[in-house]
């Protein structure tokens, strides 16, 4: 990816934990990187097929007056997001905020902070076996659409399949998305579990009738285990029910473990299940 940078804006503004810092005001430097696919731009010398820094500057500048923050870290966090979501054509954003003047008694050029955020690409499998399935799983599609940290990409065709695990049970209506995000996977997950209470989803037996299950398959090519997430999902190299509709949306993807395509995957394991 290209970069556009911005280097030393100055703005005056407010922020600080002194209340002398939000009624003075004092000077901070913003420094950003912004990552944007400049090749057609610069192919065709058009502005519209780039970003117009100056308007990234004005926006920057207008978020650091018009609000005031305690701290540099919550200034640099709201700058990234903003930015993120006014263009679309920046996918990746470095802000650094300067604060030269920080009321401390020693002498120093400035502290600092710097982050570092983008937009996230998950894979979220979708499941419902209870009441009115296709509702439902557009219901998460809809959520997720509506909420301006998630942009739903690619949605696979909902397909009807037999439910595993040995409880005597309605068939299920499952799909996946491809979803852009700025949530943390962690921030996801909260997400994602707000739209299956809103579902009225309960779980009573493992493995049971569901209303609305929504699985994070995959976030970017992360691989992580905490005592809440499994990232890959633990189980999906061994669901047809995952790897058929991964397999229309994304055939090429690659399982960041296995090392295989969603494609080969689901072909091997159709052929273990044949055995
Ligand atoms: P279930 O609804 O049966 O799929 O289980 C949901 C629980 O699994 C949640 O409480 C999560 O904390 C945990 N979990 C672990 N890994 C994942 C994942 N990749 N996606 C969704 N839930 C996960």
């Amino acid at each position: 990816m290209d970069r556009i940078r911005i280097n030393n804006l100055e703005v005056f503004a407010n922020h600080g934990v002194f209340p002398e810092e939000n009624s003075l005001g004092q000077k901070f430097i913003i420094s950003a990187v912004l990552h944007v696919d400049t090749h057609k731009a610069g192919l065709t010398d058009d502005l519209t097929e780039s970003v117009h820094y100056g308007e990234v500057c004005n926006l920057i500048s207008k978020i650091t007056r018009e609000n005031t923050f305690k701290l540099i870290e919550r200034l640099a966090e709201v700058i990234a997001e903003e930015v993120l979501l006014t263009y679309d054509r920046i996918r990746e954003i470095e802000i650094e905020v300067k604060k030269p003047w920080a009321p401390i008694a020693q002498t120093l050029d400035y502290v600092s902070v710097t982050v570092n955020r983008k937009w996230h690409t998950a894979y979220i499998g979708l499941g419902s076996n209870l009441g009115d399935k296709e509702g439902y799983l557009k219901l998460a599609c809809d959520r997720i659409a509506q909420n301006s940290k998630c942009k739903l990409i690619k949605a696979s065709d909902f397909i009807v399949t037999e439910p595993v695990g040995g409880v005597e049970q309605d068939d299920f209506l499952n799909g996946v998305i491809c979803v852009g995000t700025l949530y943390t996977p962690e921030e996801l997950l909260d997400f994602t579990a707000g739209i299956e209470a809103e579902a009225k989803r309960e779980r009573i037996v493992h493995w049971g009738p569901r209303t609305l299950d929504l699985d994070i398959l995959f976030y970017d090519d992360i691989v992580m285990h905490t005592d809440r997430l499994i990232i890959p999902h633990k189980e999906l190299h061994k669901r047809l029910f995952v790897l058929e509709p991964m397999t229309c949306i994304a055939p090429y993807f690659c399982h960041p473990v296995y090392g295989k395509t969603m494609s080969d995957m689901y072909e091997d394991l159709k052929k273990r299940d044949l055995i």
